[in-house]
């Protein structure tokens, strides 16, 4: 009987717990989702490349060249989301931050 009832309420509390996982996890999602790239964006993003055969920085917000960008095999259109000058900054501002606090 004692059992039981602590089985029962184990499972109760596993569901619970459960539950609040989700609604963290979705939550999370959605705040990501609506903050950095939507569908909506990408989808302009690809427009204006068909478009303009140009893609847009990350970084610096300015359209160029696809040669001004690293490739990247991970990313759908093969390339880096910075551009090689702004990746450049990134890397050097980091080296530089690094080597501070050394
Ligand atoms: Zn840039």
């Amino acid at each position: 009987m004692n059992k039981s009832k602590a089985q029962r309420h184990g499972k109760a509390l596993s569901e619970a717990k459960i539950q609040r996982r989700r609604e963290v996890q979705s939550a999370y999602y959605y705040r990501n989702r609506q903050l950095t790239s939507s569908f909506l964006n990408r989808q302009a993003e690809y427009e204006y490349f068909a478009n303009t055969g140009k893609k847009i920085c990350k970084a610096c917000g300015e359209a160029k060249e696809p040669a001004e960008f690293y490739t990247d095999n991970k990313a759908a259109d093969k390339l880096t989301r910075d551009c090689k000058e702004c990746r450049l900054d990134i890397s050097l501002s980091n080296y530089y931050k690094r080597k501070e606090n050394r």
